[in-house]
């Protein structure tokens, strides 16, 4: 059996480098097909005020469930879909979902996409972005789109323009896996920003390694000054979550701790329970945890 899964249940490969040189071709056609016939997933994660009572919004992410593998993480099938020059389709199948979806959420709640560098190469996304905002009638500043680094470096002038095109109608630009590998403080500069997602590698050990929080501090502060907002991610404990509350380091929290990614009916229904209004019914009962 050459398939095995780890504990998030993706799929794993434990192959000789023939059988994973056919798997791969294999999984290549699987993927046009399923980007083809619109069938991937998308699950909805939420962002939460750091007190845990009221969602502010999801990030929309791509599932993709094979026939015969089962869930294939999108840390494998991503750079395969930018690899075979299908991204954008993958891109504009996502867009569209997440518009629709979020016209009905309630009220100002927003839905937040990831464009991929090749996404941000020529202007074909502005239209596919305004033709589905058009359609659907969601006001453009629901609408936010998240920007990793990597491999931004080519088309650094095009991406600009771009960012600066769909900010200026109203859209919120966040800057996605802040602080790792590929980051560059340049892009803090260059890039029409809103907001900042600190990568989740600042927030493992936080608890353990008295480091971790200077640097997290620092980042925070150097978002700030820029008048960005500050999204953590990745926060699962208790003791994390205590300490980013009590050194004031996020606006919004995105963490298993708060809720996993989720179909979008389970999050319609958190977010009905916590948006702005429900909470006010609701009252001081609505604190998740
Ligand atoms: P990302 O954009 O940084 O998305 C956040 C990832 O962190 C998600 O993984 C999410 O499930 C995971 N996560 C959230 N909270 C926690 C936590 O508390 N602990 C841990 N350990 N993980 C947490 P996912 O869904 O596997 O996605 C991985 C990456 O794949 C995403 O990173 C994003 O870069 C990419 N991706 C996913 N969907 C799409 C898509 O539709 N288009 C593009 N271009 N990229 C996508
Ligand atoms: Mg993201
Ligand atoms: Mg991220
Ligand atoms: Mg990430």
């Amino acid at each position: 059996e050459a398939k095995r899964r780890d504990k998030n249940g993706w799929t794993l490969f434990e192959e000789t480098m023939d059988q994973q040189y056919s798997e791969r071709q294999r999984m290549k056609l699987e993927l046009r097909e399923a980007v083809r016939t619109n069938s991937m997933g998308l699950f909805y994660q939420p962002m939460f005020n750091p007190a845990g009572t009221q969602v502010a919004g999801a990030e929309a992410l791509s599932r993709w469930h094979h026939p015969q593998l089962g869930p294939v993480s999108p840390a494998i099938y991503i750079p395969l879909a930018e690899e075979m020059g299908i991204i954008g389709d993958l891109t504009r199948c996502v867009i569209e979902k997440a518009v629709g979806d979020c016209v009905s959420w309630p009220g100002e709640l927003f839905v937040s996409v990831n464009l991929s560098a090749h996404d941000l190469s020529d202007r074909t996304i502005v239209s596919v972005i305004t033709d589905a905002l058009d359609r659907y009638n969601l006001a453009p500043e629901r609408l936010q789109l998240e920007i990793t680094e990597s491999g931004l470096m080519n088309d650094l002038e095009v991406a600009r323009d771009i960012l600066t095109e769909l900010r200026a109608m109203g859209m919120q630009i966040a800057i996605d896996d802040f602080g790792t590998g590929y980051s560059s403080l340049s892009y803090l500069d260059i890039l029409p920003l809103n907001k900042v997602k600190i990568d989740r590698s600042f927030v493992r050990n936080l608890a353990e390694d008295a480091k971790k929080l200077k640097l997290l501090r620092g980042v925070v502060h150097l978002a700030r000054e820029l008048g960005l907002d500050v999204v953590v991610e990745g926060v699962e404990t208790e003791e994390q979550l205590v300490m980013i509350r009590e050194n004031n380091c996020a606006d919004l929290i995105q963490g298993y701790i708060f809720g996993t990614p989720m179909p979008k009916g389970a999050f319609l229904e958190l977010a009905t329970k916590l948006s702005k209004a429900g909470v006010t019914k609701a009252g001081s009962d609505a604190r998740l945890l």
